[in-house]
């Protein structure tokens, strides 16, 4: 089987230097390969999302030679397929309704790992008597460790039962969460590899224990380092002075390109280069494994 990868914008503001980097790796780790690359718009949050800023990612997604072979349907257009996975893992016995509020789960009396996010407890397992209010749902999670192999980050570990605990597939409101849509469609899309930004890479488990009962097969992954600011803050869309509506104006995808595959260790200058010139001689090997600050960059 060829390889398939995938690039899985939010379309919720323009693109900033980060999120170019990851999709550039995507492209040149499946390209290098000879293989497909899938465009899905992450619209779960449509409150935050919107189809024109789909369109724009689309032009600049072209605009920097970063080209798809197929667009699949965003994720607010698939509830009816989430819904069977969701029920896939009712009739397995593995969802419970949970009715905690966001202070309860944030409470000082709640284990946190040390990043600060939290375990879940289980509270609602056993629960006797059911509020009445609309419930998030939960998945139960086994006592078991799951391995990442990752092309960049190399083995990372996760047991979910005590890193993570029982994690929620569908909101109170009725809409589905990131894990549960990204398995199911990542899955349904054949994707082999996912290649994504460092900050995704604890979410890999959990993708890993659902593929596992939905019955794909695990992709492999490549979690790539983080961009920073010359302060050591991770790029976000907030930093509209480096999003692609205004490095536009000022480069050509040619030298941008450069500068981030020098920076990523692709190439020894930062010279003007195709992403399609870079995937003859693209390779993991090469590529930094720490996070990669801005300041190094020379415009
Ligand atoms: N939609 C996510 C983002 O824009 C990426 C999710 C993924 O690659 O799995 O950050």
């Amino acid at each position: 089987m060829g390889a398939v990868g995938r690039f899985a914008p939010t379309p919720s503001g323009r693109m900033h230097l980060g999120n170019v980097f990851a999709g550039l790796i995507a492209w040149l780790s499946v390209k290098s390969k000879g293989g497909e690359m899938v465009l899905r718009m992450e619209d779960l949050d449509t409150q935050r999302t919107s189809s024109e800023f789909a369109e724009i990612l689309r032009q600049d997604l072209l605009w920097l030679g970063l080209t798809w072979d197929r667009e699949t349907l965003p994720q607010s257009q698939r509830a009816q397929t989430y819904d069977q996975y969701f029920d896939l893992l009712k009739s397995k016995g593995l969802l419970y309704p949970c009715y905690c509020t966001r202070s309860q789960l944030h409470s000082v009396n709640a284990p946190h790992l040390s990043d600060g996010t939290y375990v879940y407890p289980g509270t609602c397992r056993n629960l006797k008597e059911k509020p009445d209010r609309l419930p998030a749902w939960r998945v139960i999670v086994p006592d078991r460790r799951w391995q990442v192999s990752d092309w960049c980050q190399g083995e990372y570990t996760e047991n979910l039962s005590t890193d993570c605990g029982d994690f929620v597939v569908r909101r109170a409101d009725g809409v589905y969460v990131y894990q549960l849509a990204v398995t199911v469609d990542d899955g349904e899309a054949g994707v082999t590899e996912v290649v994504r930004g460092m900050d995704l890479l604890s979410s890999a488990p959990r993708q890993m224990y659902l593929q596992e009962l939905f019955g794909f097969p695990h992709p492999q992954y490549g979690h790539v380092p983080m961009l920073l600011s010359e302060d050591g803050r991770r790029l976000s869309k907030r930093d509209k002075d480096l999003d692609l509506g205004v490095l536009r104006q000022n480069m050509t995808p040619e030298t941008l390109i450069g500068i981030l595959a020098a920076a990523a260790g692709l190439i020894d200058k930062p010279e003007a280069v195709s992403a399609r010139e870079l995937s003859r001689e693209f390779s993991w090997e090469k590529l930094k494994k720490e996070d990669i600050c801005l300041s190094h960059l020379t415009y």
